[in-house]
């Protein structure tokens, strides 16, 4: 059978009653395996993945390699045949990291010692000749108040590793990043004058990771920076044993006026219901460290590489399937937010949210954000689905970019990858496309080409009522 008269059987499968559901399963079979045979040969998603980290390898919202990665991103979707092609603008946060980002270790009679540091994102500058203190190690907020007025003055340093007991790595990394996140509200609350803290790594090695941050009103702002988790060991053994110690950190990050970018969006029309849309996604911003191969170039050519398979196939589905690249997931949530409020919207209704944000790895299957009607009605999908090795649905968040949607009431497919290696690269100057295994990248673009065309195809309960978040 060849694919053209594949997809008409899908569509006449699709609009069956559900009675015929084996029929249906039989028809999404075909189109799996079509999938796997056009796109593991071609690896579609890693050749998008190595223009986009070689042409604009460093992606920050409001950054030139910004700009750059929307121009390309927007040119493949004309190239590819995409229908309805455009930007929807959006004002974004610009913070520039500065050319300078030093920590040394000061000890008496003894040479300086220069740890791995980088500033976390949006943290201010310190003064041009550094802040020179004295360093307090903590490893938890309730920690660093028994403190008291023992952190005045200080650098107070965040040191409670991501918990290696976990097995699911993004467990550990939420268990460990109130720390890079709200760290330096809480030093300046303690009258810290500079916090550091200890990447959100995995693995013990001499890499630092960047990330969002944040200050509070009426709390001072104090310049918050991460230390590779090797010097981190480092600093807290030599705490430890007793020595003053004296940290200088130096930081020329600032924080400019927001400027101007973008989402990028194209799609197939649905054939029957084009104002029903599904969208696949990703975000096209990524932190100025590594090229942002993982986090998150996988899932912005996994989405337009996904849309690209379904028409190589010659599928027309029922419902519009688009691909969205979101800006400043990172340091904003812009892109994410502007889509959900853009005027376009009210023309328009959303049958599901589909975002990869967890890095190109082999998938393994989704997470469903919704309720449990949406979670048994998905599951007649899991046979189809673990023929591209995409079978196991769990509850569960989807992604950020899409959250805003989800919020309202959309179902959210979160991609879920093998991830024990994610959090070894992310934010970090590991992040590059040789981390990236092409054939795994694929099958992530395969998983969410199916996916989008079942729902496109079938639909979703229209009753669905989202998990409370
Ligand atoms: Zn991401």
């Amino acid at each position: 059978m060849n694919v053209r008269s594949l997809a008409l059987v899908a569509l006449a499968a699709a609009s069956a009653a559900s009675a015929q559901v084996s029929d249906t399963a039989s028809s999404y079979g075909r189109i799996a395996s079509e999938l796997l045979r056009t796109g593991l040969p071609r690896q579609g998603a890693f050749r998008l993945l190595e223009q986009l980290t070689s042409r604009a390898p460093h992606r920050l919202s409001g950054s030139a390699g910004a700009d750059t990665a929307v121009a390309l991103a927007k040119s493949w979707m004309e190239q590819r045949g995409f229908s309805n092609v455009h930007l929807e603008q959006v004002m974004v946060p610009h913070w520039e990291r500065g050319a300078v980002e030093k920590a040394v270790l000061e000890q008496r009679g003894k040479p300086p010692v220069a740890l791995a540091v980088c500033a976390l994102g949006g943290s201010i500058a310190t003064p041009g000749r550094g802040i020179s203190a004295g360093v307090v190690e903590v490893k938890s907020f309730d920690e660093l108040e028994k403190l008291g007025a023992n952190a005045a003055g200080k650098i107070v340093f965040f040191n409670r590793p991501m918990d290696p007991a976990l097995l699911n790595t993004f467990e550990a990394y939420g268990g460990a990043v109130d720390q890079r996140s709200r760290g330096a509200i809480q030093g300046a609350k303690s009258g810290a004058v500079a916090v550091v803290v200890r990447s959100m790594s995995l693995a013990v090695d001499g890499v630092p990771h960047t990330g969002g941050m944040s200050y509070a009103e009426g709390v001072k702002k104090i310049p918050a920076a991460a230390i590779s988790t090797a010097d981190a060991e480092r600093l807290s053994r030599l705490l430890g044993s007793g020595a003053p110690v004296r940290l200088r950190l130096t930081l020329s990050c600032r924080t400019l006026p927001d400027v101007p970018s973008a989402n990028v969006s194209g799609e197939i029309v649905g054939s029957e219901k084009p104002d029903e849309v599904i969208v696949v996604g990703g975000h096209l911003d990524a932190w100025d460290k590594g090229t942002g191969a993982h986090d998150d170039g996988s899932g912005c050519v996994q989405a337009v590489e996904a849309l690209d398979l379904i028409r190589t196939l010659g599928v027309h589905p029922a419902r519009t399937i688009r691909a969205v690249l979101f800006m400043n997931e990172e340091n904003g949530l812009r892109g994410g937010r502007g889509y959900a409020s853009d005027e376009r919207r009210r023309s328009e209704k959303h049958t599901a949210m589909i975002e990869s944000d967890a890095g190109g790895f082999a998938p393994r299957g989704f997470y469903v954000d919704g309720d449990s009607a949406l979670r048994s009605f998905v599951n007649r999908w899991k046979p189809v689905l673990e023929t591209v090795n995409a079978g196991r649905l769990l509850p569960g968040r989807s992604g950020v970019d899409i959250s805003p949607m989800v919020a309202t009431g959309v179902p959210g497919f979160g991609l879920d990858p093998e991830n024990q290696r994610y959090f070894d690269y992310h934010h970090s100057d590991k992040d590059t496309p040789d981390k990236v295994n092409p054939r795994e990248l694929e099958m992530g673009a395969i998983a969410e080409a199916l996916l989008a065309c079942m729902i496109a195809g079938e639909g979703l309960p229209a009753n669905v009522v989202t998990r409370p978040r």
